[in-house]
């Protein structure tokens, strides 16, 4: 079976969040367990020559845009594990410093952007020669393939038993765009339905990929079916509802030769399940590179895109009650400028014991994983959620809402005592959260019990085999929708 995972962002590439780590680990793991896997993703700014050697002089396409044609190019790297990594070049839609906006919002021409790079991709595989069995897309900005299967290259070669997997990593980011851009994309006005891609008089490109694609899923059970209701459909779960035989949920595995503690180049001290010694370095080593005094109370870490989803409008409501308990606090993240103002604000009061680092800082998320005692992700929804994953790893006990896949993946250690990884709350309010972080600074003071529900996250297995597994079922459902009947 050859697959190609069509992304905007592909670690090492690109990448702002949990989207680019999968589509990088992915067809690494496809690759391991036999499956010819390759990517694809635009050429931007970030993917210089220097870093990245490309290969070959790269082939031209030439990609039809509305009534005009818009050239652009197709470049090779080496992404690893056998995988090869293609790259879609047109600069005047990619040579660009951020990927999807700057700091005052998305580029004005996200659609065009984007719709190029669909387009790309199913022109090149035509004029490449290349064949694949399964177009593996991953969210609006890939989901005109799907539209563009079963519409204008219906009846073209080779994609006549090609398979889709439309894969939702974040709903929230839909796509939305004003109708004028539809003769852009090439699909017809009787596609522009509410059964189609219509959403409120607008263009909605996550739903090209939610109603043409063969299969659908999204990165945990638990999203897959909450993504069905009003509360986290975004107005889409109708569409998802209508779907839902064809709807699944697979948890991401994480990248364990970045994230592993045993071998993590980022952190003070190695450690792992066997002999956590190394922890206590990483603690200390973490304390000051927040520039906080040394000290025995738990650490609390948190790490994120400061926005709503992440929770940060409760970690607000409730940091003058952190800031009173018997604990330190480090935040990493960049986001809205009025969440990174509130929690530099906590810093300011509290120097002694918060402290926040407003970046985007690979490195320091690491040294957060490993050195902190607890780890903080009240969401307000999740599809998956990668950081609360790397703390089970870490031994970072994590304090999560029982939303998506932070409801799949960590057990309340209360509730559950044998299976217990990390505490875990319902509903969205700061008390409920004041609750779980009470819960989890009393259990700290028990040595013996804390022992147990760390080593227990340390020993859960999140390798990417499992899941790989799981996508090429899907790959096997796609296909047999797309084999000739009869
Ligand atoms: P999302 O994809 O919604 O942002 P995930 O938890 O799935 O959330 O993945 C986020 C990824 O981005 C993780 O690998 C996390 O470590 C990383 N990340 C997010 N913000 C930062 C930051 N400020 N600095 C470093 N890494 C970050």
């Amino acid at each position: 079976m050859k697959v190609l995972v069509v992304s905007s962002e592909i670690v090492p590439f690109a990448k702002t969040g949990g989207l680019a780590d999968v589509t990088g680990a992915l067809p690494k793991a496809l690759r391991r367990i036999g499956v010819e896997a390759d990517c694809i993703l635009p050429r931007y700014r970030c993917v210089d020559r220097d870093r990245f050697p490309l290969t070959g002089a790269g082939q031209s396409i030439r990609v039809p845009l509305g009534q005009r044609e818009e050239g652009g190019g197709v470049e090779e790297a080496d992404a690893g594990g056998g995988v090869h990594a293609f790259l879609v070049r047109n600069d005047r839609y990619f040579d660009r410093e951020f990927l999807y906006g700057t700091r005052e919002g998305d580029y004005v021409d996200n659609c065009e952007r984007f719709t190029f790079f669909c387009r790309a991709v199913m022109e090149w595989i035509v004029s490449s020669g290349r064949r694949y069995d399964i177009l593996h897309c991953n969210d609006w900005q890939t989901a005109l393939i799907p539209a563009y299967m079963k519409t204008l290259y219906a009846d073209r070669e080779p994609f006549r038993t090609t398979g889709t997997l439309f894969t939702v990593h974040n709903l929230g980011y839909q796509g939305l765009f004003w109708n004028h851009d539809l003769p852009m994309t090439g699909l017809g006005w009787e596609l522009f339905t509410p059964q189609g891609l219509e959403y409120y008089g607008q263009i909605n490109l996550m739903k090209a990929g939610l109603v043409f694609a063969d299969i659908l899923s999204t990165v945990s059970d638990t999203y897959s079916r909450e993504i069905q209701t009003p509360e986290y459909g975004y107005g889409l779960e109708g569409v998802l509802y209508e779907r839902r035989e064809d709807l699944y949920g697979i948890v991401n595995g994480i990248d364990d030769e970045e994230w592993h503690p045993a071998a993590d180049r980022w952190i003070a001290a190695n450690y792992s399940v066997d002999d956590l010694s190394g922890k206590a370095a990483c603690r200390r080593d973490l304390l000051s590179a927040f520039g906080l005094p040394p000290g025995d109370e738990p650490i609390l870490g948190l790490i994120g895109r400061l926005t709503a989803q992440k929770g940060f409008d409760l970690v607000e409501r409730i940091g003058e009650w952190l800031a009173g308990q018997p604990l330190r606090m480090v935040i990493l993240g960049a986001g809205e400028r009025k969440y990174e103002e509130a929690m530099e604000a906590l810093g300011r009061k509290y120097p002694e014991r918060i402290a926040i680092r407003v970046a985007y800082d690979n490195a320091l998320a690491h040294k957060i994983e490993a050195g902190a005692d607890i780890y903080l992700m009240p969401s307000r929804y999740e599809p998956c959620g990668l950081n609360q994953i790397y703390s089970l790893k870490y031994g970072t006990v994590p304090v999560v809402r029982e939303t998506g896949g932070l409801a799949d993946t960590v057990v309340d250690a209360d509730a559950n005592p044998a299976e217990g990884t990390g505490f875990t709350f319902r509903r969205y309010e700061a008390e409920e959260l004041m609750g779980a972080v009470s819960r989890a600074l009393a259990a700290y003071a028990d040595r013996t019990r804390w022992d147990g529900i760390v080593r227990r996250g340390m020993a859960l297995d999140f390798s990417w085999e499992a899941s790989a597994r799981a996508y090429v079922d899907l790959y096997g459902k796609a296909l047999r929708k797309r084999a000739p009947k009869g």
